[in-house]
């Protein structure tokens, strides 16, 4: 211990490597520490020795390996003894990078377990809650943590119940009139005291139109981060949140995650996640918590709600069966024969956003990144191509059918069953024959895989 006291561990300093860098935005520059680096007017970093710690923050960040650190010849010799004499290890951080991040560490070693936002409109749960209970229940596990429902509303106790049915052990609850309708000021309030209060490493929100608002607010005032429209979440053996989501308008998935800031945020969309089996026998602990504010400091009050979904509206996302038609049904009438199909297998009609932009059929209408993420029992793709920002949205049904004149089309690699051809003679033909075989008392049943 005394001898490595004595001894000056030489830290060299940060230098560029000629011709590697690749201008990338200047985050060696917000990376270091000690102001030590200056941008050239190519965007490339000049070092400013005499502030260079040696930290080596600059070189983590470098996304191509373009700066090391240099070492004069006396001190690499200097470092060579140490190292073999097994007193200090080859590379080593700055001591005040060190004590920085194990400051960090400390402080998000606080918050712990999984939490999931239960969303409910008069006392009626949404099912993306539960879904995400059962995705939460493997991130609990992978964590050794406890899952936790949060319940926030009027007369909605029975929830709490319902969620350890789904996989929760606990259950926060805040229970008063003032939160009998959704506002944003009073569920983030609430939302942040209980964060405040116990510290969950992980929450988790349906991507709703509650959700998606709710969210954004608690992420903002937390000052956290938060992941929108996830369609996968894992998490790594240092406890971070691996947070999937499509990018650059669905064309590369990235994982993205919350590196310095707990807890780490992510909503996913209905349907997103499979639905967890239920356990009627699951009890739970429930811990009651006060409205964490005066109601006279809500700015916003509900004086009506007017419902303004027309009736005969059609939800994709919650049908079983859904015939789904793209350009390729070439002209708004044809999607008669779609609806015929649907009819008689009990199912709705959904579309591709190339048929929405068409103008064949409504925006409520269209699955995929943009439009519903549905999870049928039975999806028939009919003349759509499957571009990625669709598939998305429907490759978690069950079974799936593509009809397609190309055989190349992307859709087919989804599919459980393709078939090649013209979907305007494929079409009345599967209609006809499902009709026959009903005329036959053959009943329809889709089997789930
Ligand atoms: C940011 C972003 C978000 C998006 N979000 C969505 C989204 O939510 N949902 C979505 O669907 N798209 C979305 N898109 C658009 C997507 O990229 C595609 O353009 C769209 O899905 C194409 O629709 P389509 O398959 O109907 O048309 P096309 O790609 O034109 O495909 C038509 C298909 O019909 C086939 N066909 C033609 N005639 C026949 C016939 N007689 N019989 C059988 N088959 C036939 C063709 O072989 C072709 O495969 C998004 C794009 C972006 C950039």
């Amino acid at each position: 211990m005394e001898d490595r006291k004595r001894v000056k561990r030489p830290r060299g300093v940060a230098q560029l490597i000629s011709g590697k860098c690749i201008a990338c935005g200047a985050r060696c520059q917000s990376s270091c520490p000690k102001d030590a680096i200056e941008m050239n007017e190519k965007g490339e970093p000049i070092i400013i020795i005499a502030n260079c710690i040696g930290c080596r923050k600059c070189l983590k960040v470098c996304p191509v390996d373009a700066l090391e650190i240099y070492l004069t010849p006396e001190e690499q010799k200097i470092l060579a003894e140490l190292a073999a004499q097994k007193k200090v290890a080859a590379v080593e951080e700055a001591p005040e990078v060190i004590e920085e991040e194990a400051a960090l560490l400390v402080k998000l070693k606080e918050y712990r377990g999984v939490w999931v936002f239960v969303e409910q409109t008069a006392g009626e749960p949404a099912g993306v809650s539960w879904e995400l209970l059962g995705v939460g229940a493997d991130l609990a596990r992978a964590r050794k943590e406890e899952l936790c429902s949060v319940v926030i509303g009027d007369h909605v106790e029975h929830l709490c119940q319902e969620s350890f049915v789904f996989g929760a052990s606990k259950a926060y609850l805040i229970d008063d009139p003032v939160f009998r309708r959704y506002l944003t000021e009073p569920y983030y309030k609430a939302i942040c005291y209980l964060v405040r209060k116990y510290k969950p490493e992980i929450m988790l929100v349906g991507a709703t139109g509650l959700g998606r608002d709710l969210a954004g607010a608690v992420a903002t005032e937390l000052q956290t981060g938060l992941t929108a429209d996830c369609t996968g979440l894992a998490i790594d053996d240092r406890g971070f949140l691996l947070q999937t989501r499509p990018a650059f308008g669905g064309n590369i998935m990235a994982t993205i995650l919350t590196e310095g800031t707990r807890p780490q945020m992510a909503t996913v969309r209905p349907h997103v996640m499979p639905l967890p089996a239920k356990d009627s026998s699951r009890k739970g602990k429930i811990v009651r918590e006060m409205v964490p504010f005066q109601e006279a400091d809500i700015a916003v009050k509900v004086l009506e709600v007017i419902d303004e979904r027309k009736a005969g509206e059609v939800d994709v996302a919650a049908a079983d069966i859904i015939v789904s038609g793209g350009r390729g049904m070439r002209a708004k009438e044809n999607f008669s024969l779609l609806q015929e199909l649907a009819d008689e297998l009990g199912g709705v009609v959904g579309s591709s956003r190339g048929a929405v932009e068409a103008g064949w059929m409504p925006a409520e209408r269209q699955v995929g990144q943009t439009g519903k993420t549905v999870r049928p029992k039975l999806y028939i793709a009919c003349g759509i191509s499957g571009a990625i920002q669709h598939l998305v949205g429907m490759q978690d049904s069950d079974v799936i059918v593509a009809i397609n004149i190309d055989k190349n089309a992307p859709i087919f690699e989804v599919a459980t069953y393709g078939i090649v051809g013209d979907v305007l003679k494929i079409v009345p033909s599967l209609t006809q024959r499902v009709k026959e075989l009903r005329a036959k008392g053959v009943e329809f049943m889709v089997e789930r895989h």
